[in-house]
């Protein structure tokens, strides 16, 4: 188990769409990497191309926002089959720290995933959850929170993504292949 380090916006990997996961056997210790980096980062969800690795997967846990009855959640090869409604929330981005943009986003979704045993689930789901889920679906196809806004509001945040952007891509120089 380890904290990873957290790749910000202007690395090239969090513009690609990442690959969907055929072999769920060596999955564990990622995962484990996974949740130590989200919590120490105090993050509420977390994509597998956010600590560098190209497989569809990410993490959520929004148990310290919302009450829920299962807190951990591990989603793989997911799929947005249906959404529908509208809602608007101040999101906030572990790639583009200090950076928060109100999202508009629908406020339902039908989500068709799997667990890390590979099972395959179709859930609807709402609220937080499903805004979570769409925030790291966006991640896993090379999407930004500064994608889904104006180019007004974007252009509130230049400067900062500018800096953002400057440092990763000087880290993604010099940074080690993460070995699955
Ligand atoms: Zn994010």
């Amino acid at each position: 188990m380890a904290v990873r380090e957290v790749v910000h916006y202007g690395d090239p990997i969090l513009r690609k769409a990442c690959k969907p996961v055929k072999d769920f056997k060596k999955l564990s210790s990622l995962i484990d990497d996974m949740f130590d980096t989200m919590y120490e980062e105090s993050g509420v969800g977390l994509a597998a191309n956010q600590i560098g690795v190209d497989l569809n997967l990410f993490i959520i846990d929004i148990s310290g926002i919302e009450e829920e009855t299962e807190s951990v959640h591990i989603f793989i090869n997911g799929e947005i089959m249906e959404s529908s409604g509208e809602s608007w929330f101040e999101e906030g981005c572990l790639s583009i720290p200090d950076v928060r943009l109100e999202v508009k986003r629908p406020e339902f979704i039908q989500f068709k995933y799997q667990d890390e045993n590979g099972t395959e689930h179709i859930e609807e789901m709402r609220g937080l959850l499903a805004r979570a889920i769409q925030h790291e679906m966006d991640h896993l196809k090379g999407v930004f929170i500064v994608d889904r806004v104006t180019k007004t509001v974007k252009m509130t945040v230049e400067n900062d993504l500018k800096m953002i952007a400057q440092g990763a891509v000087t880290r993604a120089k010099t940074r080690k292949a993460f070995v699955l």
